[in-house]
């Protein structure tokens, strides 16, 4: 795997690493620590210093994410991972190479005592579950390779195939989820869930066609499930005249012991404007976003409100840079 190039944003950095001729994208990144006005103000500036005040050290978190796959078999309407040539799977070693990259190309963060990792650059992790849990089982292994002392944060992120490439089933996919989650990493593991629309119809057109389980099923089965630490997060792309309905999801069966949902603006990506999807809310109406939370929170379901700054967007979006190179 050799390093073809690397982008900077105010909050980190997108590499892309050449692995026999096809591209694909990693990243690292500061969280940016934001409250009140503060928060306005971050959101809608184009001026990196701005970022640059507020970045939390890497010692409290630090957030990279990786490839799981060279492109991706679907076709999400909102994602430009979709428009790359799909190759396959990458093994355990092309993953974790990619984690042992970032962390030998950022050799001054010793310690953290949250490195968050999502096994969601390109490429949906359920299709390379065997691959992709071994790295996060092997993730404590690479970071004492490396002398580094971090207490891994793995963040998986899924639209859950009703039946992966390798023909498992999305529940069993679940299974093995929850099993890392409480069995290997205490329950601090994020496990996050696209669902985007609470219409099952709409949810297979946004996903492009793909047969995905119903949230009805999922949000159902992971009741029924051991739960330790963190809750389940459901995540929601917000998008005009796609259905949000917390009703709905109450009915399913959404209760805040195991499930938080998280309300995102829909990136500026090239399919999605290829396919008219608009957000419902961003930088200048971020008020109806928190409108939106405020219905599940009345419900007392716990909402993340998750915002990317105006200046970190250009350009940046999982695949797209790949997309140019390639
Ligand atoms: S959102 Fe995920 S599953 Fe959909 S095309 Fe992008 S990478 Fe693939």
């Amino acid at each position: 795997m050799k390093l073809k190039n690397v982008f900077y944003l105010p909050s980190g950095r997108i590499f892309l690493f050449d692995l026999d001729g096809y591209l694909i994208e990693s990243t690292e990144m500061r969280d940016v620590s934001i409250d009140g006005k503060e928060h306005f103000e971050v959101r809608n500036s184009l001026d990196p210093h701005i970022i640059w005040k507020h970045l939390k050290p890497y010692e409290r978190k630090w957030l990279l994410t990786v490839s799981t796959q060279k492109g991706c078999p679907h076709n999400c309407h909102f994602c430009d991972v979709a428009n790359l040539k799909f190759k396959g799977n990458l093994s355990q070693e092309e993953i974790e190479n990619q984690i042992r990259n970032i962390l030998n190309y950022t050799p001054y963060v010793n310690n953290s005592n949250k490195v968050k990792i999502g096994f969601a650059r390109m490429g949906e992790p359920a299709h390379n579950l065997i691959n992709v849990m071994k790295a996060i089982e092997n993730l404590p292994k690479i970071s004492e390779e490396l002398n580094r002392n971090f207490k891994w944060l793995p963040c998986f992120n899924s639209i859950l195939p009703q039946k992966t490439m390798q023909n498992i089933s999305g529940l069993e996919v679940i299974d093995k989820v929850m099993d890392i989650k409480n069995n290997k990493f205490n329950g601090n593991l994020h496990f996050q869930i696209s669902c985007n629309s609470t219409d099952e119809q709409q949810r297979k057109e946004l996903f492009g066609g793909a047969i995905v389980l119903s949230l009805k099923n999922i949000i159902d089965y992971i009741n029924k499930k051991k739960n330790i630490g963190r809750t389940v997060t459901l995540n929601f792309i917000v998008m005009k005249g796609i259905e949000v309905s917390v009703n709905k999801l109450l009915k399913f069966g959404l209760n805040k012991n195991n499930f938080v949902v998280k309300l995102i603006p829909l990136n500026n990506t090239i399919n999605a404007s290829d396919n008219k999807l608009k957000t419902y809310a961003n930088y200048s109406n971020y008020e109806d976003l928190k409108k939106l939370g405020n219905k599940f929170e009345k419900n007392g379901i716990p909402v993340v409100i998750d915002a990317i700054a105006k200046c970190e967007e250009a350009g940046l979006c999982c695949g797209q840079l790949a997309q140019i190179y390639q």
